[in-house]
């Protein structure tokens, strides 16, 4: 097991982050990861291997990455070694989407021949082909909650999906099937996480 964090609001959100991953260690993982998100720029997605000590000594405890909305992953590799770059949040290649799961999609070598020949993979995990089928709907005019929801009407396995979009600053967009995923809906902040802790 692994976990998920969000948080969107009017505070800064990678310290945020690191603290609810932190809680969240019980889980088991080898790997974490934050992207977050200031205003308009494109998402920072920092990674690291190991121990969440790492990610949070690279982050400068989170201070180092600016923006009030962003997600973070406690990966437990299923497909592709634990590496940094199989390490989440995936970015989609033209930038647009950054997303964090937890589970395991079984058809997603079907899916990358049926809609993803030519796309440019950085690593080997099911997830990136699902952040890539995104993007791959999205160019075809789907809004952004069609496309996701294109992109889950093909996947056959289990999740729990988080997702930001360029185009929508501080929307995290979510989805669940089997893989645990709470909404938390807090004054001026809305937060979502693996487990009530
Ligand atoms: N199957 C995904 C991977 O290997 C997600 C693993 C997880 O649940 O952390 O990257």
């Amino acid at each position: 097991m692994c976990g998920i964090v969000g948080f969107t609001g009017n505070r800064q959100a990678a310290p945020i982050l690191l603290d609810g991953l932190s809680k969240l260690e019980y889980r088991g993982y080898d790997s974490a990861g934050l992207a977050v998100r200031d205003g308009d720029a494109l998402a920072q997605v920092v990674k690291a291997k190991g121990r969440l000590s790492n990610l949070v000594e690279k982050t400068d405890n989170g201070n180092a990455l600016k923006g009030t909305c962003g997600i973070g992953h406690t990966r437990w590799a299923t497909h592709g070694e634990p590496t940094v770059a199989n390490a989440h949040p995936h970015v989609s290649s033209d930038q647009r989407f950054a997303l964090v799961h937890n589970g395991v999609i079984e058809n997603f070598e079907e899916l990358k021949e049926q809609f993803l020949s030519g796309a440019h993979l950085i690593g080997d995990t099911d997830t990136e082909i699902v952040v890539q089928l995104i993007a791959h709907f999205a160019e075809n005019g789907f809004s952004t909650k069609d496309a996701f929801k294109a992109a889950l009407a093909e996947i056959k396995g289990s999740y729990a999906f988080a997702l930001m979009d360029k185009m929508d600053p501080n929307t995290i967009y979510v989805a669940k099937n089997k893989s645990p995923l709470l909404i938390g809906l807090g004054e001026g902040f809305n937060v979502i996480c693996s487990d009530a802790m």
